[in-house]
């Protein structure tokens, strides 16, 4: 091994480890492999590394010597304990200005916290969000790094020319300070959750209004992902009902409907509550999920709670479709604006700085929830970077009117015929409480002020906060 020779080091050597180590050593950059089973170094460097400029190594030690300075040193373990485990191992080999990246799916306080740590002993910390899979990480994931500015110059090179490229771009830019990359990356998995739900809805809504066959169904998505809804989600969406088990029957139907989770988009509705953001179709998502895994409850409950007689939608089947792929898209357009209120919530509760255009163009391409509409969302930030909210810009505010009258549709027949759309709807009733001036908020403030004297402000009075005798009794 020649000291001093490698651009980065990686510790890791799961699918994931192992996919980034060939897609860095493709794109011209030498790599120092490393893992706790060293073992599985030598099987690397034997199987898939052979052939290749990596360079496998048995110790920290040796991982270090092999570096340029500043050193860089990538993780992708599991998260948790384990990062905390590997940089206190790793530091002691380091000097000033070396640079350690957690691209694991840790969660942002933990990313906080190194940093701030690291910063003492003068280590330069990144924690990058990573989508895409393994599939990603081996020809181009999405990557959202975040961390100690300082840091950004020294790992930009390596990781815009391993990111998946949208419109010739690197799906890859400075997030924000600290932990903000791994917030980034957790809003990305929230919104990821209210995407699939919403292609949930519209597949029961297909199924169970319209008595649709899978067959039919997956060639509507196959429309749909030719035009504005066109996206990575869409078009699995379309593989999957198109998909026949051995004997030709749809292999969707005989999957169990309990859906797992592995937190994420928990993380992010636990968060928008913390910082008072009403994120509803991301909670509504993970609530959907919840719903699901209680199945031997519905099966009982589905013998005893009786719905509307009629589950059949009596008008036009091809109208209702085109209603129905509008309420996704408004849907979708609501999600994201939630998503964006979120991240400016936590950029100014964490001083991030988050950069919005650079965000959506991350989540353009590589990433699960890649989309041509994240296009639109980087143009309006870029048109606009202090704009408030995704719905007021002029491209979505047209899409959300030109919309409206097919969500609506939708969403009450679903209630009608007893079909559950929890995404749909509660996009609407956002949609419908975020343009109301006036909300029934006074009431509860009359409310509150009746049993604790918790004073109001008056419209004629503001500023002033008062108490009222609502009983009259002393
Ligand atoms: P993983 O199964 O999450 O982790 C396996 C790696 O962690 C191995 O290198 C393993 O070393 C190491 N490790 C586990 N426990 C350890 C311990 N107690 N001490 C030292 N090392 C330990 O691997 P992965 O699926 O490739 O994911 C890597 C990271 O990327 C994770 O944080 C994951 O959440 C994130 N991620 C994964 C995906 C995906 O699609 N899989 C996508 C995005 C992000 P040994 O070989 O010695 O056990």
């Amino acid at each position: 091994m020649s000291e001093g020779q490698s651009d980065i080091a990686l510790i890791g050597l799961a699918v994931m480890g192992q996919n980034f180590i060939l897609n860095m050593n493709d794109h011209g950059f030498k790599v120092t492999a490393y893992n706790r089973t060293t073992e599985k170094v030598d099987r690397f460097m034997a199987n898939e590394a052979a052939g290749t400029n990596v360079v496998g190594v048995h110790s920290i030690e040796e991982m270090v010597k092999s570096l340029k300075r500043p050193r860089r040193v990538m993780l992708l373990v599991k998260a948790g304990d384990v990062v905390d485990k590997f940089i206190d191992a790793i530091v002691p080999h380091l000097e000033k200005g070396d640079i350690i990246i957690d691209g694991g799916n840790s969660e942002y306080v933990d990313s906080n916290r190194r940093c701030k740590a690291l910063e003492e002993k003068g280590i330069l910390f990144i924690g990058t969000g990573v989508s895409g899979g393994e599939e990603g990480a081996r020809y181009g994931p999405s990557l959202m790094p975040g961390g100690h500015p300082d840091a950004w110059p020294h790992v930009k090179d390596i990781f815009q020319a391993c990111a998946a490229k949208a419109d010739d771009e690197p799906c890859c830019d400075w997030v924000g300070k600290e932990g903000a990359g791994h917030y980034v990356k957790m809003v990305h998995n929230g919104i990821e959750y209210g995407d699939m739900q919403l292609c949930c809805e519209a597949y029961q809504l297909m199924k169970d209004a319209l008595g649709m066959s899978c067959k039919e169904m997956s060639q509507v998505f196959s429309e749909w992902n030719k035009g504005e809804l066109d996206s990575f989600l869409i078009e699995i969406t379309r593989d999957i009902l198109a998909f026949n088990d051995t004997d030709g029957e749809p292999l969707l139907e005989k999957i169990l409907d309990k859906a797992g989770q592995k937190g994420t988009g928990k993380w992010t509705a636990i968060s928008s509550l913390s910082l008072g953001m009403p994120v509803t179709l991301i909670g509504e998502s993970v609530f959907a999920r919840c719903l699901s895994a209680l199945k031997s409850e519905r099966t009982l409950a589905s013998k005893h709670l009786q719905g509307p007689a009629e589950r059949r939608y009596k008008g036009d089947k091809d109208e209702f479709v085109e209603h129905i792929r509008q309420a996704l898209y408004a849907s979708k357009i609501v999600s994201y604006a939630q998503g964006f209120m979120l991240m400016r919530e936590a950029s100014k509760e964490f001083g991030w700085e988050l950069n919005y255009p650079a965000i959506a163009l991350m989540w353009r391409g590589g990433c699960i929830i890649r989309s041509v509409f994240l296009g639109n969302i980087r143009d309006a930030f870029k048109k606009n970077p202090e704009l408030t909210n995704l719905m007021l810009d002029d491209f979505f505010a047209a899409a959300l009117h030109r919309c409206q009258e097919s969500w609506r549709i939708v969403v009450s027949q679903a209630a009608l015929l007893g079909i559950p759309t929890p995404a749909f709807s509660t996009a609407l009733a956002f949609y419908d409480g975020y343009r109301s001036e006036r909300l029934p908020a006074n009431l509860i403030q009359a409310q509150r002020d009746y049993f604790g004297a918790h004073t109001y402000e008056r419209l004629d009075d503001p500023g002033n906060y008062v108490h009222t005798n609502w009983t009259g009794r002393g």
